[in-house]
């Protein structure tokens, strides 16, 4: 997912490094280098601008050029600063509020996203990982073969869905696995809510009307990680009106350029909680800033 930014940052801080001796100007070469770097790796331009700004800053402060060796400083505020634009100033990632039984976890996101397969991957974690009995509910009454897919998976992965009842709307459909979650003695219930291609009133107010029903214990907005800018865009758009309280980023083992992970977090203060991997059922992984940051340092 790094691979291009990755190098090109390699590419830059060997330079760095081998010079020895560094004047003001070589750092700021530097990260005038690091700033297109960013830039093409599609981190939005407030995020690169204002990351650029800061290693700056710390690197004037730290005096670096004076140190013994200028060029690793400057790499480890590269590092440090990137672990910050990742994961913000508070530490959120993986852990998700799930007491107070049955937790519902609403799951939004456009259609094509990964909603479905990632409630899936989810629940099963939840299942392995966290010895938590889950329920899964589709809430996708426009398509038919979204409901049956959040079956399939749930037959898969041995972990209960709620049987599907013709004419009822989204609403409906959440309070009766609200209602089965409580008389089945489930730990988690999650509502796999329909998504669209674009963002629309529609949807929003659907979505809404789901999320005042249940009082969801965490609403994660899925998106797909290739969009880049466009990813985080849609994750101001939906914390805009519907409030999420983290973020999943899919296809994360597709060639895309990564941006999306870098600007997240900055731009729309909320975490990214889980990255998906795959299509495969374990293909998630829990975010975490520093193991990312190491990865783009290679
Ligand atoms: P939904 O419309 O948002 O519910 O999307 P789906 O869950 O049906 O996923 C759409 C497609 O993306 C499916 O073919 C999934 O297997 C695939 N997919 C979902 N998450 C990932 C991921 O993390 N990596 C890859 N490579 N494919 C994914």
């Amino acid at each position: 997912m790094f691979e291009n930014l990755s190098e090109r940052l390699s590419g830059v801080f060997d330079r760095l490094t081998k010079q020895g001796a560094l004047s003001d100007d070589d750092v700021k070469t530097a990260l005038r280098e690091v700033r297109v770097a960013l830039l093409e790796a599609d981190v939005s331009l407030p995020v690169a601008r204002d990351f650029v700004k800061a290693v700056q800053e710390k690197a004037t402060g730290q005096s670096v050029t004076k140190s013994v060796t200028p060029g690793q400083q400057v790499v480890k505020i590269v590092h440090d600063e990137l672990q910050h634009v990742l994961a913000g100033d508070d530490d959120q990632r993986g852990e998700l509020k799930i007491d107070n039984a049955p937790a519902p976890i609403l799951m939004v996101g456009l259609q094509g996203s990964g909603k479905t397969t990632t409630t899936g991957k989810l629940a099963k974690r939840l299942t392995e990982k966290n010895g938590k009995r889950v329920l899964m509910a589709s809430l996708d009454i426009y398509r038919p073969a979204a409901m049956q897919q959040l079956q399939i998976l749930g037959t898969q992965i041995g972990v209960d869905t709620l049987p599907i009842v013709a004419g009822e709307n989204a609403v409906q459909i959440a309070k009766r696995a609200k209602q089965q979650a409580t008389l089945g003695g489930y730990d988690v219930y999650m509502l796999d809510t329909a998504g669209r291609l674009q963002i629309d009133e529609t949807l929003m107010q659907e979505v809404e009307d789901v999320r005042d029903a249940v009082n969801p214990r965490e609403t994660l907005l899925v998106v797909d990680g290739l969009t880049g800018q466009v990813a985080v865009e849609v994750a101001e758009e939906f914390d805009g009106k519907i409030g999420i309280s983290g973020v999943v980023l899919t296809r994360m083992d597709g060639d895309g350029r990564g941006g999306a992970a870098l600007s997240m977090r900055a731009v729309t203060g909320k975490p990214i909680k889980f990255v998906g991997l795959g299509e495969k059922m374990d293909a998630l992984e829990t975010f975490e800033p520093e193991r990312v940051a190491g990865r783009i340092l290679g």
